[in-house]
C-alpha cells in the first residue's frame, strides 16, 4: 500500500537544492490563503521589495515567476527576444547552450562566444563578435556556471553591451545571494535566479528583474511575445501596480510563504554579509581538499565560493564515493557534467549549506570514504587545515 512518503534527512552540498532552513519549511506549512486576498497581495509587494534589494536594483518590474529558474530564463529570452534580432550568446558550460536554444526558439540569431568548460566569459571574444557583429541587439551571458563553477565578469560585460548599445540578459541562478551581484550599478537589463541555490529555499520559482530599458523593448514589440503564461505584459496585470490586482494565473501561495521567509533571513543577515560568508567557507573548505590532495578546475581567480569543481583523484570510482556519501552520511555532493562527467566533482556551498558544520561533515566524510576505497589522499590534514582558517578568523 503507498503511504505518506517521508523524505530522509540528507545535507545538501551538490548544485542545488541547497539545506532549506527550517523556518522556511514552517513558513510554507502556514495556512494556505486566495492568491488575490489583500493579506496575500500585501506579502507580494514585500516580496518584490526584499527582491529589489536582494538583486540591488531599483527596477520597477522585479517580481518571482511562478516556476524555476528554467522559466525566469525562458521569461527573458522570449519578452526580449523579437523575431529577427541578433543575440551574442557565451557559452563556457551547460547554461549557456541552453541560452542559445532560447535565443532560436524565441526567432531570434544566436551569435556564440565560445570558452572552455572551466573558463570564464572572454571579455575580448566578445568584444571581437560586437566588431564582427554591430548590429547585435543583445548581450547574454551566465554570470555563475554551475555546471562548471566559474564567475565570470558581469560588471565589465555588461559595460561592454552598454558601450556598444545592447541590452544585456544575465543568468544569476547561482550568484544570487551568493557572490557580488549590483543590476543597477553594473547595467544589467534583464536577470533571473532561482530560489533553490544561494537563496536556500524550495525549489520551483524564478525571481526576475527588468531594466526601464528592456521594458521599452517589451513594450514596442511588433510581434507579441509567443509565451502567453510568461508574456510579462500579461503578468504585471497581477504582480504590478499598487494594490489592485487582476487575475493572471493562480500563484504558487505557500512557496511565495517559503520565498518571503528566505529573503527576510537574507536581510536580517545582510546581502554583502552573505556574500562574505560564502566566501569565508569556501576558504575553509578550499584549505581541507588541498591539504587532503585534492585540486581544483578553475583557477583561483575566477572561482566561484558556492560551487566548488574539483578534480577526482586518479582511479576513484566516482558513482561510488558519491552513493557512499549519500547512504552512509546523508551527504549529497554534485555530478560532474558533460565532458566532465567522472572527472569532477561540484560540491556546493550555497545559501545555509555555507556553514562551519556542512564544511566540516564532508571534509570528514570525503577523507574516510576515499581512504575505504584506498585512494591516494593525505589522511589526518584536512581537518586541522579547514580548522586554521577558521580559528585565524576567531
Ligand atoms: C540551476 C540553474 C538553472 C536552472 O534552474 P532550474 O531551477 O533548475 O530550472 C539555470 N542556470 C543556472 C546557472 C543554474 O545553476
Amino acid at each position: 500500500m503507498i503511504t505518506s512518503f517521508h523524505p530522509p534527512i540528507r545535507t545538501l552540498m551538490g548544485p542545488g537544492p541547497s539545506d532549506v532552513s527550517p523556518r522556511v519549511l514552517e513558513a510554507m506549512a502556514r495556512p494556505t490563503i486566495g492568491h488575490l486576498d489583500p493579506e496575500f497581495v500585501r506579502m507580494m509587494d514585500e516580496i518584490k521589495e526584499l527582491l529589489k534589494k536582494a538583486f540591488k536594483t531599483e527596477n520597477e518590474l522585479t517580481m518571482p515567476v511562478s516556476a524555476p529558474g528554467s522559466a525566469g530564463m525562458e521569461a527573458c529570452f522570449v519578452n526580449l527576444v523579437e523575431p529577427g534580432d541578433k543575440v551574442i550568446v557565451c557559452q563556457n558550460g551547460v547554461f549557456g547552450g541552453r541560452m542559445k536554444e532560447n535565443v532560436e526558439r524565441a526567432g531570434g540569431e544566436a551569435v556564440m562566444v565560445m570558452d572552455a568548460w572551466g573558463s570564464a566569459v572572454s571579455l575580448d571574444k566578445v568584444a571581437a563578435a560586437f566588431d564582427a557583429h554591430p548590429d547585435a541587439a543583445i548581450l547574454a551571458f551566465v554570470h555563475a556556471e554551475t555546471s562548471t563553477g566559474v564567475s565570470s565578469d558581469a560588471k565589465a560585460l555588461c559595460a561592454l553591451a552598454q558601450e556598444r548599445g545592447a541590452l544585456t540578459i544575465v543568468d544569476a541562478v547561482t550568484s544570487l545571494g551568493g557572490t557580488e551581484l549590483r543590476v543597477d550599478e553594473w547595467g544589467i537589463d534583464a536577470i533571473y535566479s532561482g530560489t533553490q541555490k544561494c537563496l536556500s529555499c524550495a525549489p520551483g520559482i524564478s525571481p526576475i528583474s527588468l531594466s526601464a530599458k528592456a521594458v521599452d523593448k517589451v513594450k514596442n514589440r511588433t510581434a507579441s511575445v509567443q509565451s502567453w503564461f510568461l508574456d510579462t505584459n500579461l503578468v504585471m496585470g497581477y504582480w504590478g501596480g499598487e494594490g489592485k490586482r487582476a487575475y493572471h494565473h493562480t500563484a504558487p501561495v505557500n512557496a511565495l510563504y517559503a520565498l518571503h521567509e528566505s529573503l527576510v533571513i537574507l536581510h536580517e543577515e545582510g546581502i554583502e554579509k552573505s556574500w562574505q560568508r560564502h566566501a569565508f567557507h569556501h576558504q575553509a573548505l578550499k584549505a581541507g581538499l588541498e591539504a587532503m590532495g585534492i585540486g581544483f578546475l578553475v583557477d583561483e581567480a575566477n572561482r566561484l565560493p558556492q560551487l566548488n569543481s574539483v578534480i577526482i583523484p586518479e582511479g576513484v570510482d566516482d558513482a561510488k564515493v558519491r552513493s557512499t556519501l549519500l547512504s552512509e552520511y546523508g551527504l549529497e555532493i554534485g555530478a560532474g557534467l558533460g565532458d566532465l562527467a567522472g572527472k569532477v566533482w561540484r560540491i556546493g556551498l550555497m545559501g545555509s549549506s555555507a556553514n562551519r558544520r556542512n564544511v566540516t561533515l564532508c571534509l570528514s566524510a570525503l577523507e574516510s570514504t576515499l581512504l575505504g576505497m584506498g585512494a591516494s589522499v593525505k589522511a589526518g590534514k584536512a581537518l586541522q587545515a579547514a580548522e586554521q582558517v577558521y580559528l585565524q578568523a576567531s
